[in-house]
């Protein structure tokens, strides 16, 4: 599929978000949602009671609300609560499992379960297609197709737990059985940014699921403001995707660094308000000759000096699109070991499900 034969969608503002001049339910914030519902002339504590259903894995219409048939009618003549079904569900010979869901306007997005020593990492979207353009990522490639709107964002997550409980994975409740949530699928977070914080917001109260700060990770290729913006709105954990230590070529992989340059970036990064013991989590693609050398490796120790940091390491995965290569493991290992010895804790991160294209880079929405 050729994502930019699609007729783009303007982008969806934060404001309430409505499918068919109706308010989808899923679409609030829970301080929306009560407003929203008193606006109906229902109590304050029913808005409170129908959040926390919204947030349950296989709630799909309004008579699993929880609620009186009077108050069903009342919503049903003002409201919608969407959800989403998986059209195709892949399972890699490692265990991960890739879901397409197809979105109301035909768009596919791809969510990724990373099962790890009994725990689960679902890594979602956060825009069908992306406008970033980075050289080496299939995503970037298909074009920016248009944001998700929160709902679609929670929707991946509820879609998934069902799927989990559907194929027998036990929790006592549903808010256990996703450990880490991490916005590294189609799309850059950050360029959606209304619409992530309110997903943010559903998604960490602790009337619904409940996720922590810890549990969450953004990624992003740097869109500097919206980094400032996201330290001062929300407490979660931040990922940037670095890829190079060098402005001209970092520049010629992403071209967000002729706007935001590494210098703008590291210290939008150094702002970064970080809890005690926290850190920023740096990806690192290794590009075979373009960014594998070991003075690469003592290039990144500098820049990042004095920044807490994580670094992993990305084997990059091939996209069939692109000229790059992965260097060896051999060099891999040494430009490790630069920046082990420089102090960094450093990880090859061992790439998943690429055998059924969920790897890093390889999400293209092609079902
Ligand atoms: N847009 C955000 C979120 C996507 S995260 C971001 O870029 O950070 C997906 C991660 O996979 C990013 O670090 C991205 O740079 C990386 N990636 C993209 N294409 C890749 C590829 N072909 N091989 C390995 N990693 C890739
Ligand atoms: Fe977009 Fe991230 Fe892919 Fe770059 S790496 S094109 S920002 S999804």
């Amino acid at each position: 599929m050729n994502m930019h034969s699609k007729q783009p969608i303007p982008p969806s503002s934060g404001s309430p978000l409505s499918s068919g001049g109706q308010v989808d339910l899923r679409d609030l914030a829970p301080a929306r949602l009560r407003d929203y519902v008193m606006s109906l002339g229902l109590p304050a504590k029913r808005g409170r009671q129908i959040f926390s259903r919204l947030c349950l894995p296989g709630i799909l219409d309004f008579s699993q609300l929880g609620i009186s048939r009077e108050v069903i009618t009342l919503l049903a003549g003002h409201a919608t609560m969407s959800s989403l079904t998986p059209v195709t569900v892949e399972k890699s010979s490692d265990g991960t499992e890739k879901f397409a869901f197809r979105l109301a306007d035909g768009a596919v997005i791809e969510s990724v379960l990373i099962p790890e020593d009994g725990r689960h990492t679902l890594c979602i979207s956060s825009q069908a297609g992306c406008a970033m353009g980075c050289r080496f990522c299939l995503t970037g490639s298909q074009g920016f197709v248009r944001n998700l709107r929160p709902a679609e964002i929670v929707n991946q997550v509820l879609a998934v737990m069902t799927h989990m409980v559907v194929s027998g994975i036990e929790r006592a409740t549903p808010r256990e059985l996703l450990n880490n949530l991490v916005f590294m699928g189609m799309g850059e977070p950050l360029a959606n940014y209304d619409n992530l914080l309110t997903a943010l917001t559903i998604l960490m109260d602790d009337h619904g699921l409940g996720f922590s700060e810890r549990r969450i990770t953004v990624s992003t290729c740097g869109i500097v403001p919206r980094m400032d913006d996201l330290g001062r709105d929300i407490r979660v954990n931040l990922a940037v995707s670095l890829h190079a230590a060098d402005d001209t070529v970092r520049s010629s992989l992403m071209p967000v660094n002729k706007t935001h340059n590494l210098e703008s970036l590291l210290g939008a990064c150094r702002r970064y308000p970080l809890g005690k013991k926290k850190v920023i989590l740096f990806e690192y693609i290794m590009l075979k000759g373009i960014n594998d050398s070991l003075a690469d490796a003592h290039l990144l120790a500098k820049k990042l000096q004095g920044i807490p940091s994580r670094i992993n390491l990305l084997p990059y995965n091939g996209t069939g699109e692109t000229e790059y290569a992965c260097p060896d493991e051999a060099q891999t290992l040494a430009f490790q070991k630069v920046l082990r010895d420089a102090g960094f804790n450093t990880f090859i991160r061992q790439s998943r499900g690429a055998d059924i294209s969920a790897a890093c880079g390889q999400l293209a929405g092609k079902s």
